[in-house]
């Protein structure tokens, strides 16, 4: 690993005066430090964030919640108002990651870990993300986790988090903090870029930017869930995931909020698809019509170029 300065910020004040001066922000630091290790990232400095006080859940007086970016994902999904009012975001971060892990990962990080392409983590492969201009090893290699929705030429790589895909569906909002005093509200929705010929730029995120904390609204109407679909049961990222918050009555489905993760740079979600199963029967006919409709534009690249490539997995 390459050296580096360590400060721990006392106040988000001083945290972002440290980021201003370039410092890198680590909380958990379950992806982070994986990556300094491998000498995929090799920040000069890091500023540690992990006793601010962003740790509280608190309910809004709009019937919503506002989570602080530094509750870890195993107090989140414990929480008896995210699993009363929000069980699919519950049942997304107990989907993600370890025990151990989720003890660990905070809500802010969670949304900033980086993809896990393998070829990223391998720093003897072409990778556009790790090094611009290098190429894509992925796009002609084993790309049986990347993307068919949302990438580029440059840059197949899926978003890894689950959270992130039930937030998504539950129009959550990210509020953070600038080192000018300053701050932000932004659309989940808002905070992610396409890869486009930048995949190294991930998050409109400006130097220095703090999240602080997570805004939901009021729980939309219907049953929730999250399924996830992956290679492993115990242990691994998604090759599909769905959030999904549906309401139905008298057997028409009446609402649909959905999230996607695995398929895209991204946490996906597409208003096309609601539309199309507002008004339909709830049933198998419906849904595989909605599925049409998501993949209608979808590029595979060679393991994951047809549905059947994704057979085996539980
Ligand atoms: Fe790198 Fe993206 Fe290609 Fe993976 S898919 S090797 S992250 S450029």
């Amino acid at each position: 690993m390459k050296p580096f300065d360590y400060a721990r910020a006392a106040s988000v004040e001083e945290a972002l005066a440290a980021g201003a001066a370039g410092g890198r922000y680590i909380a958990g630091g379950t992806n982070l430090i994986d990556l300094m290790k491998l000498q995929v990232e090799t920040p000069d400095r890091l500023v540690d964030i992990g006793r601010l006080p962003l740790g509280e859940v608190a309910e809004t007086t709009d019937g919503g919640l506002r989570i602080g970016a530094l509750v870890p994902n195993s107090d989140l999904a414990a929480h008896p108002l995210v699993r009363s009012r929000y069980p699919m975001l519950s049942r997304a971060l107990l989907a993600g990651a370890s025990g151990q892990l989720r003890n660990k990962a905070s809500t802010g990080g969670n949304l900033l870990q980086r993809t896990r392409c393998y070829y990223f983590y391998e720093t003897a492969a072409a990778c556009n993300k790790r090094e611009p201009g290098s190429g894509c090893a992925a796009i002609g290699g084993f790309n049986r986790i990347h993307a068919v929705l949302g990438a580029s030429d440059s840059c197949i790589a899926t978003h890894p988090s689950d959270m992130a895909v039930a937030l998504r569906a539950l129009d959550a909002m990210v509020v953070t903090a600038l080192p000018d005093g300053a701050g932000r509200r932004i659309m989940l929705g808002d905070l992610y870029r396409l890869p486009g010929d930048t995949p190294e730029i991930e998050t409109l995120l400006q130097p220095g930017e703090l999240i602080v904390a997570i805004e939901l609204p009021a729980p939309p109407p219907g049953r929730q869930l999250y399924r996830k679909v992956r290679d492993r049961a115990s242990y691994a990222f998604a090759l599909v995931s769905v959030a999904a918050a549906v309401a139905v009555e008298h057997g028409v489905i009446s609402s649909a909020r959905l999230g996607f993760g695995g398929l895209a740079p991204m946490p996906w979600r597409s208003a096309e698809v609601e539309a199309a199963l507002v008004g339909q029967p709830a049933g198998s006919e419906a849904f595989e019509d909605a599925a049409d409709v998501l993949l209608a534009d979808a590029r595979g690249h060679g393991h994951t170029t047809s549905r059947s490539s994704w057979r085996g997995a539980r």
